[in-house]
């Protein structure tokens, strides 16, 4: 018998307990899933920021910690784990964050706000460009940003990506480096990050990187808040640099209500919805990584210490 112990914030179990157990069987895995055991009968731990296991030093026999989220930045600052991690990479997830990165690069792309929000009886009869016109830049070509870029690029946007390694994506020019981030983002009307957080990549969007962008650009980020310098992103807004900033995540969350960012007439807050982690599709990859450790093949998506993903 192979024990799962499920240490994710407990009403999730309500959602994950039939579709991990089912996946779990058509594996032909003979496991039981736990929401608390003895820490030295654990072989498997699937794991949620929201949940309230914080010390892993007991967990002597666990071959594996599974985390539900893409994003393990804050799981890596746990010094008690020294187990192998691996980070969620979903199609459920995948497919949410295409529909709103999609969904929000339409609004500024059609300029959606004017009509919506403008109901006052001017007749405003000028069309949006076509897609083809509008030049979108991706930071971050992992499972999700590749995605999203290969999307827009199917709608007709010209898509430029910013990766670390160099990859070939069709209908996407891609860019490397430091040189490279500048002439990325020196076209883009709109900017969507998807980058990880890690050392490297905090506070990316600073000054100089929004001073790159031409003027009246938006930036789109569901990927971590604290790759925006907050204070370069407000200047850059109120001096009319930025046309907009979509945000859906934050460096504090739940973003605090005095946050400036809330009442900012330049600012689109959503509170970290972009999407999510779905769990018919998530426990697939959690049962596929059990039963490829239990048969010894290498795992799944297993994180990088070293490079912080
Ligand atoms: P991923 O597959 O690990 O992709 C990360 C990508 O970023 C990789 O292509 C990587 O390049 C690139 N990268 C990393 N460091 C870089 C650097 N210093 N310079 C340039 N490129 C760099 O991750 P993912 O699954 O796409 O998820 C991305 C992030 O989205 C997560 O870490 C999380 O923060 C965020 N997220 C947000 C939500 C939400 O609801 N808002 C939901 C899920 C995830 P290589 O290809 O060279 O490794």
């Amino acid at each position: 018998m192979i024990n799962i112990l499920f240490a994710a914030d407990p009403h999730r179990w309500g959602e994950y307990q039939i579709p991990l157990t089912k996946a779990l069987t058509d594996r032909g895995l003979d496991c039981a899933v736990h929401l608390s055991l003895s820490p030295e009968e654990v072989d498997y731990i699937v794991y949620d920021p929201s949940g309230s296991l914080s010390d892993f030093t007991p967990y002597t026999r666990c071959r594996a910690v599974m985390s539900l989220w893409a994003g393990v930045e804050k799981i890596l600052e746990n010094i008690t784990l020294s187990l192998p991690l691996t980070r969620m990479v979903d199609q459920g997830l995948t497919r949410g964050m295409v529909e709103w990165v999609v969904g929000h690069t339409l609004r500024h792309h059609l300029g959606i706000d004017r009509h919506v929000l403008g109901q006052d009886g001017v007749w405003r009869d000028t069309a949006a460009p076509l897609a083809a016109d509008r030049s979108v830049t991706v930071l971050g070509m992992g499972a999700l940003g590749r995605a999203c870029a290969e999307a827009l690029a199917d709608l007709g946007f010209p898509v430029n990506g910013w990766n670390r390694s160099r990859k070939q994506i069709a209908g996407v020019k891609m860019h490397c480096g430091a040189t490279g981030l500048t002439k990325a983002l020196s076209g883009a009307q709109i900017v969507v990050s998807l980058l990880p957080l890690t050392e490297q990549t905090r506070n990316l969007i600073d000054a100089t990187c929004i001073a790159s962008l031409p003027k009246g650009a938006v930036l789109i980020n569901p990927g971590r808040g604290a790759l925006v310098d907050e204070n370069a992103l407000i200047e850059a807004l109120d001096s009319g640099h930025l046309g907009h900033a979509t945000l859906d995540v934050f460096e504090r969350e739940p973003l605090p209500p005095e946050h400036p960012f809330w009442a900012h007439s330049k600012i689109t807050v959503t509170p970290h919805i972009a999407s999510a982690s779905r769990p018919e599709s998530a426990s697939i990859v959690i049962a596929a990584n059990v039963w490829r450790s239990q048969t010894g093949r290498p795992l799944l998506y297993l994180v990088d210490r070293e490079s912080g993903y």
